[in-house]
């Protein structure tokens, strides 16, 4: 369904957008605006294509002085020896406050990420706030343990753990979900008494950067939050490899992370990664097929596909294979892309040029080598920005890059199965083990599969559904470690033995 290239018209920005995207590039250190000295980095619409502001590109004296900001407030305990419920009010009163401007939020994250305003202000925008409001509790409840020693007589010794912020932590993030990721990183930090630099994505900084400009309002003691943009090679490099940064949390590609768990090991960083993924989504022939379809076009074709947990890798029973296609196909008519801010519109462009570039690439190279588009497989016609049509590949191989690799974008690839042990395998056969979803009513093969497929989080009859209270990351190369729930705190403490003898 193309539709002419005059309707790819992206509706004009609020006054209060264009206020904020005339500002000069700065860096948030300290509690301060500070003017970025070094070189600048322009922000695209990627609903059009157009260069519509300018952040600052860090230098390496300004990285340095965001991590003297944090190392100091870290070191003199002015956030860390708080009262942990003073703390917790801290994250709820910037969790406020972005409740406060949450349209602006939205529309800027829309203007800048290229998904829909709607889909942010529904999705994104009261995730982060209710993200952070999960996580505040935990400055309150994290602690250590009693343990009896087993090797001394009973009342020798008094021995416990207690659970210590790290220290100052550089948390880098990426332009899929810009706030979502930024506000969940923070807080886990700030829950657990650390303090902080916060690199955004050089795609996407400006919510970040929103942010910046309540947390002396929320009442962060100065240097608790820093909030730098710039290169990931530079900038983000200099962070994770500072000698005074403690904690590197990362989420981004899983090429990226090697490098920066390579650089962390230096001065020994304790790392959380959430990286790659390419997730299988298993059909089973008792499923009533419109929703199956509707859940399998949802988990590959929301937020463009640019989801490290999306549905890339379709396996439907050969029974419902093509009974399945004709759904979702179907279903994809709702999906088609729209400019970001558009009323409505549930699928926006994809994030950049580069990010278009290496999608259609995928396309072209499964096309070659002998895969064939059931729907999609191309771009419509506009007179800018990066719209890819939803694509299913079908007559693809295990072997083939498109089945093999992470394409970050609106192209699932579908495949026939037989049996349970084969599609277990099937799954497994990947580097990465972020998310899986399993659609079927019978009981027994829904928990023989879960069992089976090795993989950070397993969905039944549903698809990327996340919650603040329950551990997320990955299996294999998606990553080390887990965010949200006590255990994404937690990542953010060390855990201290004391042995008192009486
Ligand atoms: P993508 O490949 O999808 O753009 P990346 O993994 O490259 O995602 O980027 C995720 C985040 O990692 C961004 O904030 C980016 O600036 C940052 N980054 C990229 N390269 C490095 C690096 N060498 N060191 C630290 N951070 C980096």
């Amino acid at each position: 369904m193309d539709h002419p290239a005059t309707s790819f018209q992206q509706p004009a920005y609020s006054e209060t957008a264009q206020k904020f995207l005339a500002r000069k590039p700065m860096l948030f250190i300290n509690n301060e605006w500070i003017e970025a000295q070094g070189p600048t980095l322009p922000v695209e619409d990627p609903s059009t294509g157009r260069f519509i502001a300018e952040i600052a590109d860090a230098t390496d004296a300004e990285v340095d002085r965001a991590v003297a900001a944090a190392r100091t407030a870290f070191d003199d305990g002015r956030w860390s020896d708080l009262p942990p419920i003073q703390r917790e009010r801290t994250i709820h009163r910037l969790a406020d406050l972005i409740e406060k401007y949450a349209d602006e939020f939205a529309e800027l994250e829309a203007i800048d990420n290229g998904k829909p305003k709607d889909v942010a202000a529904v999705s994104d925008i009261p995730g982060s706030i209710s993200n952070m409001r999960y996580t505040a509790g935990w400055a309150t409840k994290l602690s250590g343990e009693t343990i009896e020693p087993m090797a001394q007589p009973r009342g020798a010794m008094h021995s416990f753990t207690r659970r210590e912020p790290i220290g100052v932590a550089a948390q880098i993030v990426p332009w899929n979900f810009p706030l979502l990721m930024a506000t969940q990183k923070i807080s886990a930090a700030l829950a657990a008494g650390c303090t902080l630099i916060l690199k955004p994505a050089e795609q996407t900084s400006l919510t970040a950067l929103r942010l910046a400009d309540l947390v002396a309002e929320a009442g962060f003691p100065a240097g608790t939050i820093n909030i730098i943009t710039g290169n990931g090679h530079t900038a983000g490099a200099r962070l994770v490899s500072h000698p005074d940064v403690d904690k590197v949390g990362f989420t981004g590609s899983t090429e990226v992370g090697k490098i920066i768990n390579r650089a962390a090991t230096d001065t020994m960083k304790r790392v959380t990664l959430e990286l790659g993924g390419k997730s299988p989504v298993i059909i089973l022939p008792d499923m009533d097929l419109a929703t199956a379809a509707k859940g399998a076009t949802s988990a590959i074709f929301y937020n463009s596909g640019q989801v490290c947990i999306a549905g890339s890798r379709l396996y439907a029973h050969r029974s419902i294979f093509d009974s399945l296609l004709e759904n979702m196909e179907q279903a994809a008519t709702s999906w088609q892309p729209r400019p970001s801010l558009e009323p409505g519109a549930r699928m926006g462009p994809l994030v950049s040029r580069e990010q278009m570039d290496r999608v259609m690439g995928y396309i072209d190279a499964g096309q070659k080598a002998g895969a064939s588009a059931a729907i999609g497989g191309d771009a419509p016609a506009t007179n800018g920005g990066y719209y890819v049509n939803p694509t299913i590949l079908v007559n693809v191989k295990p072997e083939m890059s498109v089945v093999k690799e992470e394409i970050f974008g609106p192209v699932v690839v579908a495949q026939r199965f037989d049996d349970l042990d084969e599609v277990a395998r099937a799954a497994n056969d990947t580097s990465y083990g972020l998310g899986a979803s399993i659609w079927t009513k019978d009981v027994s093969a829904m928990h023989k599969l879960a069992g089976e497929i090795k993989s950070g989080t397993i969905w039944g009859n549903c698809h990327s559904s996340l919650d603040a209270a329950l551990p997320f990351g990955g299996y294999k190369q998606s990553g080390i470690g887990r965010e949200k729930g006590r255990e994404g705190v937690e990542a953010y403490t060390e855990l201290k033995t004391v042995f008192i003898k009486l």
